[in-house]
């Protein structure tokens, strides 16, 4: 047996949430690797937005505690697991559509850097131009970059996401969470989106990616966990639990096949 050690960034650690007399999540037990994709899938309903919305701190769990690199998270408010590199995608708290998209993926660098500006009236002019570098080496990475100079307001939904996805780069996240980030997308859109976040995989950055498509699920994920009623009935890698009865039983309902799209 191999000796190397895991490098676990995130554990929850017996997570329970109740709303009420609802057992939205219980047990929840679950490491994610540094540099790994780890997928939560599950039926509508199964507790994935609750336990993501738990580990980035915007609901408190009724039990059990979140810890990232040796940190509890349990307790801290949400722009707080923010500055600590937790970075959510998909759900950036402002857009501008006035200003241009290299603008718009600018401004979350300044709003991190926000310190330097107050130290040294020069640094303001330094920081512009890094960060404008910057904003611009990860449009070219997004396939954004001839759009730089675009409104934000009149990009296509796709390209949004692109935008969204650049201004969550540029915040370096050590994780990054992604709540269903083809949801509403056409398949090519779909595809592009696979493939951008497959090369941020590349690049090393940790993930845990919420997703009903199997086929995003299946294209991008090291580990998946199974979430259904509240509760991890499955984990392991994909093909693991692909071939297990009881998550195409829970998970499916025995519908439909969960390797139809994967192929
Ligand atoms: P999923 O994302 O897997 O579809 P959710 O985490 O959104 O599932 O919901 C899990 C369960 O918790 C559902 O029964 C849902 O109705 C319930 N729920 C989610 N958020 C709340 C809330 N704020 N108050 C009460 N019940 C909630
Ligand atoms: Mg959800």
């Amino acid at each position: 047996m191999s000796v190397a050690e895991k490098n676990i960034v995130l554990h929850v650690a017996d997570v329970h949430k109740h709303f009420g007399g609802l057992h939205a999540l219980s047990d929840i037990d679950l490491e994610v690797e540094e540099g790994k994709t780890h997928a939560i899938i599950g039926p509508n309903g199964a507790g994935k937005s609750t336990l993501l919305n738990v580990i980035i701190g915007k609901l408190a769990p009724s039990k059990g505690a979140v810890v990232f690199d040796g940190q509890i998270l349990t307790g801290k408010k949400p722009h707080e697991i923010n500055q600590m590199g937790v970075v959510r995608v998909f759900q950036t708290p402002e857009i501008f559509p006035d200003l241009s998209v290299l603008q718009n993926v600018m401004t979350p660098a300044f709003a991190k850097r926000d310190g330097a500006y107050r130290a040294n009236i020069w640094k303001p002019l330094e920081a512009e131009t890094e960060i404008r570098e910057e904003a611009e080496a990860i449009l070219e990475d997004v396939g954004l970059h001839e759009r730089r100079d675009v409104h934000a307001g009149a990009l296509s939904r796709g390209d949004k996401r692109r935008m969204e996805l650049a201004m969550c780069l540029i915040q370096h996240p050590r994780l990054l969470l992604l709540d269903e980030p083809t949801a509403g997308m056409s398949r090519h859109d779909t595809n592009t989106t696979i493939d951008l976040l497959k090369k941020i995989k590349a690049r090393g950055m940790t993930k845990v990616i919420i997703e009903h498509d199997m086929h995003v699920v299946f294209s991008l994920a090291d580990h998946i966990s199974v979430l259904a009623g509240g509760r991890i009935i499955a984990e392991g890698a994909p093909n693991e639990v692909r071939g297990n009865p009881k998550v195409q039983e829970a998970y499916l309902g025995g519908a439909h096949d969960l390797g139809a799209h994967s192929k």
